[in-house]
């Protein structure tokens, strides 16, 4: 049902903004300057509606045009919009600033790419590329936006569907929620026999335990892949089998990960170990670019919704549980550190990629193959210190207000 009053207020909000002249290209100008240039999805069928005017770029919309274009629309995002109150409202220069980090560490090619799952090291190494996308579905991306394999940065995913589906009681009957103070794929189990936390790869594989356990491979894996496209709004998301095989040719750690929690009884019963093991490594080779990933981070920071279609894909419950074991144990042995210094929750993978949510504010991914030495890329790290030295962002800041840095807020 189109509210008339708030069309109309919406019309005199962008009227005053025009000087009362909405023209075309006006509307396609504030939409670039916030966040909604080429290729953002939020905004496709308000550019669609303003094409389908047939109006020259300069020519004035009347009040009939207007109704034409918005009746269909979120009145009150294009409101916001109109004020410039979304939630990053000087995006323009945050992303001058992003696109100034990005140039700063084009060069640096320190670290070297993950070679243990041997289709890894084929990658290009210097591939760069960062995005962010608000919860307001505001989105910038520079670099070549190459795609990479998710590798550990599903280990979030997972543990959302299986709490999901099954509670979060249940769920830590099966898994802990302690950083583990070892390697991530260390041999190792905390005292109760169970995996530390869902965030090494021991959690991940029970998190897969899991999800679906009684449906059918395909089913199990195709639920995976839905909850991506549903965080992200893409429909590019796509398999990597050359890196599944060489994972699950390669895989005897994770085989004995999986051998030393069934030994401590530690799955749900009736788990299918091969089956949950081909989940978790078909999981991991899943493949995207920055643009998705960014999406996913925005939807985590928005409490489980997607800034683009507005659906609620995870509970907030369930994302702010996530979120907390990504800040204490998503850096792998940099987690403390990272909590310390970066103080964000973030989830990085052996590809190379590392996402980072600024709760209720926006997320941002950054893609660079070469590693340091605790497995995190190493661009990756460096964009994020740059990022927090330059805005007020760690989960703390609050507590310094007017130290210097920037507010994303204002
Ligand atoms: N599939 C990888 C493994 O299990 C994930 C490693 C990672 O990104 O941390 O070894």
């Amino acid at each position: 049902m189109v509210s008339h009053t708030k069309l109309k207020a919406l019309y005199l909000c962008f009227n005053e903004k025009f000087g009362n002249h909405i023209t075309v290209s006006g509307i396609k100008r504030i939409l670039t300057q916030h966040g909604f240039g080429k290729g953002n999805l939020k905004v496709s069928s308000l550019k669609q509606a303003l094409d389908a005017l047939n109006l020259e770029a300069n020519a004035a919309i009347d009040y009939e045009a207007f109704c034409q274009i918005f009746a269909k629309e979120d009145l009150t995002f294009y409101e916001k919009l109109c004020k410039g109150a979304l939630v990053v409202p000087r995006f323009k220069v945050f992303t001058q600033d992003i696109e100034a980090i990005y140039h700063q560490l084009k060069t640096v090619t320190k670290g070297a790419v993950a070679s243990y799952i041997p289709e890894l090291k084929h990658v290009e190494k210097d591939a760069f590329s960062i995005s962010v996308c608000t919860v307001d579905g505001q989105s910038f991306q520079i670099g070549d936006n190459k795609r990479f394999c998710m590798q550990s940065m599903i280990k979030p995913v997972l543990y959302a569907l299986a709490l999901e589906e099954k509670g979060l009681k249940h769920v830590h009957k099966h898994v802990g929620r302690e950083p583990s103070g070892h390697g991530f794929n260390e041999l190792t189990l905390n005292a109760e026999g169970l995996p530390h936390n869902p965030m090494i790869n021991a959690g991940a594989i029970m998190s897969c335990s899991m999800i679906q356990a009684k449906k059918t491979p395909a089913a199990r894996f195709k639920c995976i892949v839905d909850a991506l496209e549903r965080l992200s709004a893409s429909d590019k998301i796509t398999f990597n089998n050359a890196v599944y095989n060489s994972e699950k040719d390669t895989a005897d750690r994770n085989y004995a990960l999986g051998y030393f929690m069934r030994e401590h009884q530690a799955f749900p019963k009736g788990t299918d170990l091969q089956r949950t093991l081909n989940l978790y490594f078909q999981a991991c080779s899943i493949e995207l670019n920055v643009e998705i990933l960014a999406n996913i981070a925005a939807s985590f920071a928005g409490g489980g919704r997607n800034p683009i279609t507005n659906t609620q894909v995870f509970l907030p419950e369930t994302v702010k549980n996530c979120l907390s074991l990504m800040y204490s144990c998503g850096m792998y042995d940099y987690s403390g550190e990272w909590a310390f210094s970066i103080g964000l929750p973030a989830k990085s993978g052996v590809s190379g990629g590392i996402y980072i949510v600024i709760p209720g504010v926006l997320g941002m991914a950054i893609y660079s193959p070469r590693l340091d030495k605790l497995g995190n890329s190493y661009r990756g790290i460096e964009v994020c210190k740059a990022l927090v030295e330059a805005y007020s962002v760690h989960n703390f800041d609050s507590i310094l207000r007017c130290a210097g840095k920037l507010d994303l807020s204002v």
